[in-house]
């Protein structure tokens, strides 16, 4: 494929830079191996609209969602008349976040092998290397409550995740949100790969026998404290140019 050239000079609205980026998440979550077929959902809300998110349609594929393609609907789910239809879970999830957290612009979620089995154990996420502690004491967890279809969860998953950046649904999956769609986006990325970490290290642990060795609690908290300075944007823009010039058609 030839790689889109973008003059300087081209101004873009907030929307359609959230369109292209929303579009360029979904690329990179089905590159990454988190997608589970079309479902799970990642959203983000519209600039200047804040009652209003972008979503993808529910029957299509994570790459082949394109800026264009991403549906409007407001945070009850509702769409223009003959929109296709979208996850129904989104509004119960993402529309209650969006409503009860101003500071959040963006929310994803995955249903991954390693993400699933994390949420199952009755430890959660532990801080077990350098990487996992940026979640000590600022993680939620949300008891399954069956499929969240149901407006009636949105207050528990609202409570759950409280002012944190990621949440463990239980028996269920991961979800993180961001101030913006790179934020969570990398956010994701290391929730996700501490989960695969766990369940390596507690596998490997218990087939040879060997103790799991857990790191001091107050460097765990002085190292969180430092994760909590990092805004999580400066990956973002390498990821964006390697969709540029191996799938453009994410801007479309
Ligand atoms: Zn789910």
């Amino acid at each position: 494929m030839v790689a889109r050239v973008v003059s300087p000079a081209e101004t873009k609205s907030p929307e359609r830079q959230a369109r292209e980026d929303l579009a360029a998440c979904h690329r990179l979550v089905e590159r990454f191996g988190w997608t589970e077929l079309i479902y799970n959902h990642a959203t983000a809300r519209v600039p200047g609209k804040p009652g209003h998110m972008l979503v993808k349609p529910d029957r299509i594929l994570y790459q082949q969602v394109n800026a264009s393609n991403l549906l409007e609907c407001d945070l009850d789910g509702n769409l223009p008349p003959g929109s296709p239809v979208i996850n129904r879970t989104v509004p119960v999830i993402h529309g209650a976040i969006y409503k009860a957290r101003p500071d959040v612009n963006a929310i994803l979620h995955t249903h991954t092998p390693a993400g699933m089995a994390v949420s199952s154990m009755e430890c959660g996420l532990l801080p077990l290397n350098q990487t996992a502690m940026q979640f000590h004491n600022r993680i939620g967890y949300h008891e399954f409550m069956g499929v969240a279809e149901n407006f009636d969860e949105c207050t528990h998953i609202v409570k759950a995740l409280s002012t944190h950046g990621a949440l463990v649904l239980r028996n269920h999956g991961l979800l993180t949100v961001g101030s913006s769609i790179s934020q969570a986006f990398v956010r994701l990325f290391y929730l996700e790969r501490c989960c695969e970490s766990q369940v390596m290290l507690m596998t490997a642990a218990a087939n040879n026998n060997t103790a799991i060795r857990m790191p001091d609690p107050k460097v765990v908290e002085e190292t969180a404290k430092l994760w909590d300075k990092d805004t999580m944007q400066r990956e973002w823009p390498a990821y964006v140019t390697l969709l540029d010039r191996e799938e453009p058609d994410f801007r479309d």
